[in-house]
């Protein structure tokens, strides 16, 4: 996954949870069903687990050939899931046809069908627990990190200047006067905003920084490698990108320009978290109360 913005998760997960869910349970009455058969030998030679699209035909197959879910964190999964199904009806079309050709079956065959449901059924369950991860830590209105991944990822980036040195800034920003939005515009434009000004960050961030959504109009970057100069440089370019850029809003001829304050400070080796969070919240206020729409930095006796 991206450091900066994840793409907007255009369907409703929980909806895709429960969906591969019964795809699952479907697949266990479909595995008890095909034992049946070959222990209780009740062959069925127009059964559709015959036909060669056999993948094609059971609910789930219906299912997943209908559904390519839009910006899915993670689309090699889910196409793998469509491999492995496909594998493992297959295998069950070998040991089928072998029980009818032969009135038995080949245990190797039989080792192989049974290992393609297995790894279907662990590729279908990685995929759930991808997507119940991307809910608890990515914001559903930003696409940013949330706070409950920010201490980790923050604490990674600790680790990383204890054992090697350098710098890395963390860097407050807040939207100027965003409720003065939401009581011209209204709470949907406002979010709208906010999604707005997360993208435009988020384009003008190099790779390896991180955007969190911090509370409600704020946003944590965590710039690693960066001192404070360097920092400086590339915030003063951030601030004028959402200043600089207009953001259209359904049924308003006239543009909207929002801007934002930003507040840094450093984090380097052995320091606390927590104590550099709030020194790049002081140096917010300090910036708000310069007038707004500007970067400040923390120092000592600010
Ligand atoms: P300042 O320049 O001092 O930061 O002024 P401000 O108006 O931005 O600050 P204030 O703290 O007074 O107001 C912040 C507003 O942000 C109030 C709150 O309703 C709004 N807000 C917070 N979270 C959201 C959100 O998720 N969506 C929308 N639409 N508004 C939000
Ligand atoms: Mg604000
Ligand atoms: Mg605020």
């Amino acid at each position: 996954m991206s450091n900066r913005i994840n793409s907007q998760i255009h369907y409703n997960v929980f909806t895709l949870l429960q969906q591969l869910d019964s795809g699952v349970m479907n697949h266990f009455a479909w595995l008890r069903d095909l034992h049946r058969a070959m222990i209780c030998q009740e062959f069925d030679s127009d059964s559709p687990n015959l036909l060669h699209d056999a993948h094609c035909h059971c609910k789930f197959g219906r299912w997943y050939e209908a559904n390519q879910p839009e910006g899915l964190l993670d689309s090699t999964l889910f196409r793998e899931i469509g491999v492995l199904h496909k594998e493992m009806h297959d295998a069950a079309r070998e040991m089928l046809q072998e029980q009818i050709d032969l009135q038995k079956v080949h245990p190797g065959v039989y080792t192989r069908f049974m290992d393609s449901a297995i790894h279907f059924k662990v590729a279908v369950r990685q995929f759930q627990a991808n997507l119940i991860e991307r809910v608890c830590v990515v914001d559903q209105l930003t696409g940013a990190w949330n706070r409950h991944v920010m201490y980790y990822k923050l604490g990674q980036e600790q680790e990383r200047l204890n054992r090697n040195g350098g710098h890395c800034c963390f860097c407050m920003v807040d939207i100027d006067r965003f409720k003065d939005v939401n009581d011209t515009y209204g709470h949907q434009i406002g979010d709208m905003v906010l999604r707005r000004v997360a993208e435009i960050l988020s384009a003008s961030l190099r790779k390896y920084d991180t955007i969190f959504r911090y509370g409600g109009e704020e946003f944590l970057l965590c710039l690693p490698a960066a001192d404070e100069p360097e920092a400086s440089l590339l915030l003063e370019r951030l601030r004028a990108d959402i200043e600089e850029t207009p953001i259209h809003v359904n049924g308003h001829a006239e543009p909207l320009r929002v801007t934002a304050s930003f507040g840094v400070a450093c984090l380097s080796s052995g320091r606390d978290i927590e104590e550099v969070i709030a020194e790049a919240d002081h140096a917010l206020m300090w910036a708000k109360s310069d007038g707004r729409n500007c970067v400040r930095i923390w120092a000592d006796g600010l």
